[in-house]
């Protein structure tokens, strides 16, 4: 939405609606059901509603929509408000409920049975099913479909009353049984649940369907251009029906694609399963693709807008690369991640030539990107730790890092040789020796020497034990749920976490405050996670440094 270009439909209607003098302000609401936490696809939605009002000097609403008593809870009220703030937008004081229209609705479903347009249905939800034809045959009509007014009333008051069973009337809107569009075959408008609500409480035991509610709870707010998913297209004669025929205001229903990444699942109800089957630690696990996984994983706000607004707003599905997210990710983190060097796998490394018991301070700047982020001071002495995959014993000709005879420079510090090393009885290495050049320092170097390659390195007298959780897709497969026959769940990666119990980094590991955008040299960006204790420090790798992405797209041009 950034430029002119990137002008979509909805903001197409939205122009003209306001240059025609239709709609004053245009109003959009965020409707999320409050049976799970938010994912990257509310995310799209949330941009895109609360974007368009920031843009026209709109308004935008939130609105729970909790009209299924059993599966909501309080505890995702809470975490998808802290979500939407945490994302940067704010809804003022206009934090609405549909259960706050639960009277509101009742006298429009009266209103409707007293014009004839509803009526209470005995069948049972089997009986209404068979009645219901297929697309290509018509249905039948409920043999109770002509009740008198009158009887509609009385038996709709005793629904509420608690008068019934669950199950055992429904109350149907009276359309066309022989309607193309199956949702206009008398559609259900209120079911009978004796189940308490989380903010009704055991106030009503009659509740209204998704249709009934949600257009009626538009229409309530004001809301001019109601933005939803391509499934509802087929309700929209359904929604502008009812509006009609209670004369409310017309708010417009307008549907767009929905957000598919690949690699991953985005329902609540499948995201769910993964919780309570503990695939996964919890909703917030940062290989979830929810916001308060991806948040706990380091994911910027501002990297999951930039995302949204690129991906744009289209009427026909789609599904998006993970790498594209990972992209805008790298991207944003870049410009702001404090830089620390990390050894994951450390392997030690012996300056025999350099003074035992000698530390000097280099000074090393904190982000090459951003000079206001100033520099730091890092210790080095005559032993170190350098990552185990830089040294190998016998390299092949391209291999720029360590290995018998050649030469490297110390990130910050000194150019040294390797000369010989120490093997376990495993045969594995253990122990580099090499020697330094001491006229080679960094930024003042008058050594003559080459060294191609640049490794990072952590003092061993001052490192510090750090946890890192390395991360991979959730799932092996790039589309978990396009297999026949198959549950979703047989194709979690079994690698998707890599724990690294003792990693070592450098001293000023111990400043990161929670919340911090970090980039651990070579090895990628991390971010503390909320496990971590002052004498046991946990990161998250949230993305690796290589971007597969940009690079398929360079080869591309
Ligand atoms: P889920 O299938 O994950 O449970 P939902 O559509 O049932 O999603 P709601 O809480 O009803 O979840 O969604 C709130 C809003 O977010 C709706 O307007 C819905 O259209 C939108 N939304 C949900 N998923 C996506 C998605 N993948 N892409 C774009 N918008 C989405
Ligand atoms: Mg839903």
């Amino acid at each position: 939405m950034e430029n002119e270009k990137n002008i979509h439909f909805i903001e197409e209607i939205i122009r003209e609606d306001l240059a025609s003098g239709k709609v004053k302000q245009i109003h959009t609401r965020f409707p999320p059901e409050p049976n799970g936490y938010l994912h990257i696809g509310h995310a799209k939605s949330i941009v895109l509603n609360f974007g368009l009002a920031e843009k026209y000097g709109g308004l935008t609403n939130l609105r729970f929509d909790d009209t299924n008593p059993t599966t909501e809870e309080t505890e995702y009220v809470e975490s998808i408000k802290y979500d939407i703030r945490w994302l940067g937008y704010d809804w003022g004081d206009r934090e609405y409920y549909t259960s706050d229209y639960f009277e509101k609705l009742y006298e429009f479903a009266e209103k409707l049975i007293k014009k004839g347009k509803a009526y209470v249905d005995d069948s049972t939800a089997e009986e209404i099913a068979a009645m219901k034809g297929t697309p290509t045959e018509p249905g039948v009509e409920s043999p109770y479909r002509n009740r008198s007014v009158e009887e509609n009333l009385d038996l709709f008051r005793r629904m509420r009353a608690g008068e019934f069973p669950d199950g055992a009337r429904v109350l149907r809107a009276k359309i066309d049984m022989a309607s193309p569009n199956m949702h206009l075959r008398d559609p259900l408008m209120y079911r009978i649940k004796h189940e308490h609500h989380h903010r009704t409480g055991d106030a009503w035991c009659i509740y209204p369907m998704y249709d009934f509610a949600h257009g009626q709870s538009d229409s309530i707010e004001q809301i001019t251009h109601s933005l939803c998913t391509l499934e509802f297209e087929n309700h929209r004669p359904l929604y502008d029906w009812f509006i009609r025929e209670l004369e409310i205001y017309p708010s417009r229903q307008i549907e767009f694609a929905r957000l598919n990444l690949d690699y991953t699942v985005m329902s609540k109800r499948r995201l769910l399963q993964l919780v309570t089957e503990g695939h996964v630690k919890g909703w917030d696990d940062p290989r979830m693709p929810t916001l308060s996984g991806m948040r706990r994983r380091g994911y910027s706000p501002e990297a999951i807008r930039s995302f949204c607004e690129h991906i744009g707003i289209a009427k026909r599905e789609n599904i998006i690369e993970l790498s594209l997210l990972e992209h805008f990710v790298r991207q944003d983190l870049n410009k702001r991640a404090k830089r620390l060097m990390v050894v994951l796998n450390p392997l030690k490394l012996v300056i025999t030539n350099y003074p035992e018991g000698q530390t000097e301070m280099m000074s090393t700047i904190n982000n090459p990107e951003d000079e206001a982020m100033g520099t730091r001071q890092m210790p080095f002495g005559k032993y170190l730790y350098i990552e185990r995959e830089d040294f190998m014993e016998d390299p092949p000709k391209k291999f720029f890092r360590l290995g018998p005879g050649r030469h490297v420079r110390l990130k910050n510090a000194y150019i040294v040789r390797c000369d010989d090393y120490v093997k376990n009885d495993k045969g594995e290495p253990v122990e580099v020796h090499c020697t330094y050049f001491p006229n080679s320092r960094s930024g003042a170097d008058t050594s003559g020497i080459k060294a191609k390659g640049t490794l990072h390195w952590v003092a061993v007298e001052q490192a510090v034990p750090v946890e890192v959780r390395l991360y991979d897709r959730l799932f092996s497969d790039p589309n978990p749920m396009g297999h026949k026959d198959r549950d979703f769940k047989e194709f979690i990666n079994p690698d998707s976490l890599t724990v690294i119990p003792r990693a070592m980094a450098e001293p000023a590991v111990r400043e990161v405050k929670a919340a911090e955008y970090l980039q651990f040299l070579r090895k990628g960006y991390f971010f503390m996670d909320p496990d971590s204790r002052s004498d046991q420090l946990v990161f998250n790798r949230t993305v690796s440094l290589k971007d597969a992405w940009s690079k398929i797209q360079a080869r591309k041009k």
